[in-house]
C-alpha cells in the first residue's frame, strides 16, 4: 500500500496534544504515513535563535504536504509569526476554511455551509510595519506629507496594506476553481472598496474581471461590514467567500462561531505545489498539557489533507465518525457540553481513542 511522506509540525501550547490525537485517528483509517516530525515555535527559538529553522521549510518543500498544530506568536515583541512566515516563504497564497454545521454541535445556527477563501500573502498581514518614532516611520511620514500634503501624526506607528493585481487574480481564480470542482453555486468577493479605493478597490476590480471567465458560477460582492451583519442574520445566502487577508482572518473566526466555535473549524494553506493543513484556532496556552481541548478542528484539517492526497474513502469515513460522535455528544470535550464545567466532558485523548476504535471496528 502507498505510504505518504508528510511533514508533521506539532506546534506549541495545545498543539502537541491535538497533533497526537490527529495522528492517531488518521492512522486508524488504514492510510499509511511516514511522519517527518519538525519542531517550530518558542522552544526552538530559545535553543536556536529562530522559531522556524530552515530544515522545517526544507522538509515541507520535499514532502509537499504538511499538517501543523498551532504555534504561539508573542504579541508586540519577540519573533514574527511562524504561521505568517511559513505561508509567505512557501507562497501558500490561499487559505481555505470550510465552515460546515455538524448536527449536535451547540450553536444558534443550523445547516451552515460556507467556505472562506482568504488571500494569505498580502494586505496588512504582509508584515510591512514601521515602529512609532523610528527613523523609517518618521521618514515615511515626511514622504507622505511631501507627496500628498496629508499629515500623519509624528507619534504614529504605521502598517502598510499592499494588494496587487497578481495576488488578487490568483486568489479569486482559486475561489472560482474551488467552486467549480466542489459543485458550489456562488462566489462573493468581500472588500471595503468604497473607502480604500486603491487597495480594496483594486481587489474588487480584479475579482470582477476574473468572474467573467466563470460564467457558470454566480458572482457578487459585499462590503465587509455589511457582510459581517449578513453572515449573522442570513448565512444561508452565502456559499464561497473570497477575501483579502485581514478580512479573511476575521470572517474565518466569525464562520467558526456560526458552526459552534473554534474547536470545529479546520483549515488549509495552499500554494501551487504545497499544502499545509492546520486548524483555524491558536495555541490556547492556558490549556497546554491538560488533555482538555477539542481535537476536532485539527482532525477535520486531517480530513481535508486525506482528500488532498486523494484518499477520498478514508476522508469520508473519518468525517462520518467525527459527525457521529458530535451528534451523540458523549465523547466530546468541555467546549461542546452545555456548560464548560460539565463533569461528563472527556479529554482530548479519549476523543481520539473512541474515534480510532470505531474506525478500526469498521
Ligand atoms: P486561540 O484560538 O488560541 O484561543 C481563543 C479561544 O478559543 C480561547 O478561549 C481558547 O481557549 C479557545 N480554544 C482555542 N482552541 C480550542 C480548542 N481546540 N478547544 C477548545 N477551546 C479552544 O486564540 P488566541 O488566544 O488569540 O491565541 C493564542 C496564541 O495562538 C497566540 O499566540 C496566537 O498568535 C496564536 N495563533 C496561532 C495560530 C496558528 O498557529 N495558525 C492561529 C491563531 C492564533
Amino acid at each position: 500500500m502507498n505510504s505518504y511522506n508528510v511533514t508533521l509540525i506539532p506546534g506549541d501550547g495545545i498543539g502537541p496534544e491535538i497533533s497526537e490525537a490527529t495522528v492517531k485517528v488518521l492512522e486508524a483509517t488504514g492510510v499509511k504515513f511516514n511522519w517527518d516530525v519538525q519542531e517550530a515555535g518558542q522552544e526552538v527559538y530559545e535553543k536556536e535563535g529562530t522559531p522556524l529553522p530552515e530544515r522545517v521549510i526544507e522538509s515541507i518543500k520535499k514532502n509537499r504536504v504538511a499538517i501543523k498544530g498551532p504555534v504561539t506568536t508573542p504579541v508586540g515583541k519577540g519573533f514574527r509569526s511562524v504561521n505568517v512566515t511559513l505561508r509567505q516563504s512557501l507562497d501558500l497564497y490561499a487559505c481555505l476554511r470550510p465552515c460546515r454545521s455538524f448536527k449536535g454541535a451547540r450553536t444558534r445556527y443550523e445547516d451552515i455551509d460556507i467556505v472562506v477563501v482568504r488571500e494569505n500573502t498580502e494586505d496588512l498581514y504582509a508584515g510591512i510595519e514601521f515602529q512609532k518614532g523610528s527613523d523609517e516611520a518618521l521618514g515615511l511620514i515626511r514622504y507622505v506629507e511631501d507627496k500628498t500634503g496629508r499629515k500623519i501624526r509624528e507619534d504614529s506607528g504605521i502598517s502598510i496594506k499592499p494588494i496587487s493585481v497578481y495576488g488578487t487574480e490568483r486568489i479569486v481564480r482559486f475561489a472560482f476553481e474551488y467552486a467549480r470542482k466542489n459543485g458550489r453555486r456562488k462566489v462573493t468577493a468581500v472588500h471595503k472598496a468604497n473607502i480604500m479605493k486603491f487597495s480594496d478597490g483594486l481587489f474588487l476590480e480584479v475579482a470582477r474581471a476574473v468572474a467573467e471567465d466563470y460564467k457558470d458560477i454566480e458572482f457578487e460582492d459585499r462590503i465587509i461590514d455589511n457582510m459581517c451583519m449578513q453572515l449573522v442574520q442570513k448565512p444561508e445566502l452565502y456559499d464561497v467567500l473570497v477575501l483579502p487577508n485581514l478580512y479573511g482572518d476575521i470572517v474565518s473566526d466569525l464562520g467558526a462561531g456560526l458552526i459552534g466555535g473554534l474547536g470545529l473549524a479546520p483549515g488549509a494553506n495552499i500554494g501551487d505545489e504545497i499544502a499545509v493543513f492546520e486548524p483555524t484556532h491558536g495555541s490556547a496556552p492556558k490549556y497546554k498539557g491538560l488533555n482538555k481541548v477539542n481535537p476536532f478542528a485539527m482532525m477535520l484539517s486531517g480530513v481535508m489533507m486525506l482528500r488532498h492526497l486523494g484518499e477520498m474513502e478514508a476522508a469520508s469515513r473519518l468525517e462520518q465518525v467525527i459527525a457521529e460522535i458530535i451528534e451523540e455528544g458523549k465523547y466530546v470535550t468541555y467546549d461542546m457540553k452545555p456548560t464548560p464545567d460539565d463533569p461528563t466532558a472527556v479529554g482530548t485523548s479519549e476523543v481520539a481513542d473512541e474515534i480510532a476504535r470505531r474506525l478500526k471496528e469498521g
